[in-house]
Parts: C-alpha cells; sequence; structure tokens
C-alpha cells in the first residue's frame, strides 16, 4: 500500500528559523547533489509507534526539497504480526522464536513481493518485517538500485551460528543489502555490510511536537478527568512489556505516599503489535479503579492530544527496560520537560544524567528521581530548558533528513565499494558534527 494521505508542503521556512540558516543550506546543497534521485521509504505500519512518526514527518519534508520520495506499508494476515513481533523481542534478546515462524514470515514477504517501485532509485527498508523483500528482485535490479536496511530495534547479538536459524537468515539478508543504518554504535552488527549511524529525531512542526495554546492543553485534561491543579506525572508508549507500564505505576505508588500527584498513561495499539491488549489489561488490573491513575488508549491519530499531555505534564518518565531510541523522550525534552527514563538502549544518548533528566534501573530510583523533580520545581525547570535545547541541536528532523541524505551521497555517489567487510562510516562526522553522545564538561 502507498501512502498518500501525507500532509503536503510542509514550511522549509519555519525548519529554516528553528534549526538556524547554517544548517539548512547545507541540507539544501546535500539535496541539489542528489536532485532527480527517486526514493522509496518501507515499512510495516501506517501509523503507531516510532518509525510511522518518523517516516510521516521525514517523507514530505524530502518531498519539499526536490527529492521524489513514497512511502510504502506492507500488507499481511495478523497471524504475521505475530511472527514479527516475535522476532523483534527475539532481536531484544528475549526467547520465544520458533523455526514454524519461518514460513509465516515468507508467506507475508511473498504476498508483498511488488512493493518494492521498479523505478526507485534507493530504497530504505525499516525494520525486520519487510527485510525479505530483497529476495524478490532480479540480480539487475540489486545492481542498479540501491538498497539500505535500516534498523530502528535495540539489537542484542544475534545469535546466528545455525545455518537455518532466523538470526542466520537474517545476517544473509542484511548483507544482500548497500548499507545498514543503525540508532546507535552499540548496536552495529559484526557482519559484511557498511553500517551507518543515525540517531533518530522529531519533527518540531508536527502535531505531535508543535507549541499548542494553553486552553487546548486544559481541554485535553477536562476531557479524560485529569486535575489540573495536582501534578502531572507521565508516560506515553504503546503497552509493551519491555516499556514496564507496571513499573512505572509501582514508582507512582511510591512517590504518591510523599507527595500528592497524578500519573497518566498514555498508550494506543500500534497495529502490528498483538500483545498490546495483553499487556493493557495487565496494567488496568494494577492500576485497579484509582482514581489518580488515568489509563489512556488513545486511537493511533492522537497527536495532539499527546502533545497537549506532554505539555501538561510536571515530570516525563520512560521506565524502558528496552529501548532503541526513545522518540517519547525526545518529545518530553523538546517540551521543556524533565524526563526520567531507564538506562538503556539510546536512551542514554538524550539524557545526561542529573542534566536535563535522570537515567534509573529501577523503581525504587525512579520513584527517588520523580519525587526529587516533583518537590524541586525551580531544578526541574533548569532541566527542562536544558533538554529542549540540546534536541533542537541534534534530534530535529532537519538533522536526521540531513544524515539520512549524506548516507545516500555515498552509496549513490560510489563512495562505498567495499561490502565485504564492515565498515562503520558516521555521517554526522562526515557532514562536520559530533552529535552522537550528551555533552560532557
Ligand atoms: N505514540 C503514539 N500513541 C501512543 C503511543 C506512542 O502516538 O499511544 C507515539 C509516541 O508519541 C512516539 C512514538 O509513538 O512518537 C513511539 O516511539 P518510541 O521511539 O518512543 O517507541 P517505539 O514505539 O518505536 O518502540
Amino acid at each position: 500500500m502507498i501512502v498518500t494521505d501525507l500532509p503536503c508542503c510542509p514550511s522549509l521556512k519555519e525548519y529554516r528559523q528553528i534549526v538556524g540558516a547554517e544548517q539548512f543550506s547545507a541540507i539544501e546543497e546535500l539535496a541539489g547533489r542528489l536532485s532527480g534521485i527517486r526514493m522509496q521509504e518501507i515499512n510495516s505500519t501506517r501509523q503507531g509507534g516510532g518509525v510511522a512518526e518518523i517516516l510521516a514527518s521525514y517523507v514530505p519534508f524530502l518531498n519539499a526539497l526536490g527529492l521524489e520520495t513514497t512511502w510504502s506499508v506492507m500488507e499481511a494476515k495478523p497471524a504475521f504480526f505475530d511472527v514479527t513481533k516475535t522476532l523483534h523481542n527475539f532481536l531484544q534478546g528475549r526467547d520465544g522464536f520458533s523455526p514454524s515462524m519461518i514460513e509465516t514470515y515468507w508467506e507475508a514477504q511473498r504476498q508483498n513481493e511488488g512493493l518494492i517501485e521498479d523505478d526507485a532509485d534507493v530504497v530504505t527498508i525499516h525494520d525486520p518485517q519487510p527485510l525479505g523483500l530483497i529476495e524478490f528482485l532480479t540480480g539487475r535490479e540489486r545492481e542498479q538500485k540501491r538498497l539500505l536496511w535500516r534498523c530502528h530495534v535495540q539489537l542484542e547479538t544475534v545469535p546466528t551460528g545455525t545455518a537455518g536459524s532466523i538470526g542466520n537468515i537474517l545476517r544473509r539478508l542484511v548483507e544482500k543489502y548497500h548499507a545498514s543504518i543503525f540508532s546507535s554504535f552499540q548496536y552495529l552488527p559484526l557482519w559484511r555490510v557498511p553500517g551507518f549511524i543515525i540517531p533518530p529525531f522529531i519533527d518540531p512542526l508536527s502535531e505531535k511536537n508543535r507549541d499548542l495554546p494553553t486552553a487546548e492543553v486544559d481541554a485535553v485534561l477536562a476531557k479524560y478527568g485529569i486535575d489540573a491543579e495536582k501534578p502531572i506525572v507521565t508516560q506515553v508508549s504503546r503497552y509493551d512489556v519491555f516499556k514496564d507500564p507496571v513499573g512505572v505505576i509501582e514508582a507512582f505508588r511510591k512517590v504518591r505516599r510523599k507527595t500528592p500527584c497524578q500519573l497518566v498513561l498514555v498508550g494506543g495499539r500500534a497495529c502490528d503489535d498483538p500483545e498490546c491488549f495483553l499487556v493493557l489489561r495487565e496494567v488496568r488490573e494494577t492500576a485497579e479503579d484509582d482514581p489518580d491513575i488515568h489509563v489512556l488508549d488513545l486511537p493511533p491519530d492522537s497527536h495532539r492530544e499527546i502533545n497537549a499531555l506532554q505539555r501538561a505534564s510536571d515530570v516525563i518518565v520512560q521506565k524502558s527496560l528496552k529501548e532503541g531510541f526513545g522518540l517519547t523522550v525526545t518529545e518530553g525534552l523538546w517540551k521543556g520537560k524533565p524526563v526520567v527514563a531507564g538506562n538503556v538502549g539510546g536512551i542514554p544518548l538524550q539524557i545526561r544524567d542529573g542534566w536535563n533528566g535522570y537515567l534509573v534501573s529501577t523503581v525504587q530510583e525512579t520513584a527517588d528521581r520523580v519525587l526529587y523533580l516533583l518537590r524541586h520545581p525551580d531544578a526541574a525547570g533548569e532541566m527542562g530548558i536544558r533538554g529542549r535545547e540540546f534536541v533542537r541541536e541534534y534530534y530535529l528532523l532537519p538533522r536526521g533528513v540531513q544524515d539520512h541524505l549524506a548516507v545516500v551521497d555515498q552509496v549513490v555517489n560510489g563512495k562505498i565499494t567495499a561490502r565485504e567487510s564492515v565498515i562503520c562510516y558516521h555521517p554526522q562526522v562526515v557532514t562536520g558534527r559530533m552529535a552522537a553522545c550528551a555533552p560532557r564538561d
């Protein structure tokens, strides 16, 4: 399915104002160099989760820059999404993937075999779900196109030893691509494919992130029965065990014993994530009918409401146990909120402990940090200001586009030739900016 309902014509002028003329001119120069190239993005869901969030802004932005780019979404039976959810968990280090699932995986690939467009010059496949589509291209097409695999998962060490195992299949598939892209250095596997690092980003002008009138924020609180006078602690996440919503409730209860506050858990059902129903039920059972705990199950297009809830919060929590990057952390920081988040995956790329938020590993630590921030609003406010400026510099859409175009420039213009060994290019180094970690004193 080709996505046709994207917002058109984002105002490049507004982005230029946000990130500054210097960075913006560099992007325009790169786009000029790639002029005439046709790009295609492929993933497995139109809405729900970070990849869909990124593509919804990224694709219109590229088109506004004059680079023709389309976005296609796989279509498959629910059984496939059960399999790919298990696969996703497997890549993040959890067992459960069985050999019988491999057939379901290939059935869905066959069903989508025509998805890669004939006239696309650069195709970026996102995550493992559509990874196998490369097998349906002819040898000639594989040579003519440039094929990139972008992995958004917190990739643990994948056991690839046994021939025919899923780890081995994935590795062999990825090694057929011209390059791979990961969110952080720590996920780069030692596979025979050039690897790039591009941290994700948020769109400051999207419905999810743009400034909102106070009256609208208040109206959203009223709609969900949230008390505007009582401090608000919020976690926004798919209902997923790795986001640890139950741990958030436990931490919240510890905080509330010491100071009045409310917890808002904002989630929804990403349509490629069948497990979320079970997790949501467990969350509701844990929350019981506690009037201070608001468990929201929002439709996937609730971007403005989520924006309002984040803005109304005193502290944002993201107590993940695994996290590819954690766009919800970026969104919280951009809204000037201190963020208390799991010390896992890409989260430490965004939070410097004690500077713009806190990194935590346990329920008790989460509770201690949230309590501190609620009791010290001045310190919380200062952290929030630092967090917003940090995101402005490193994690906004124009930077993500710049890095991606730098990768495309390298694969298209022949700067990558060796496919037989691991080569790690870092586009942020190429573009002259180091942004892979939070600043140190
Ligand atoms: N999100 C949403 N509705 C929800 C839950 C999450 O729109 O009910 C959005 C959230 O605001 C963020 C993205 O989905 O933009 C989640 O990205 P993240 O990287 O935090 O996690 P992922 O879901 O990709 O694991």
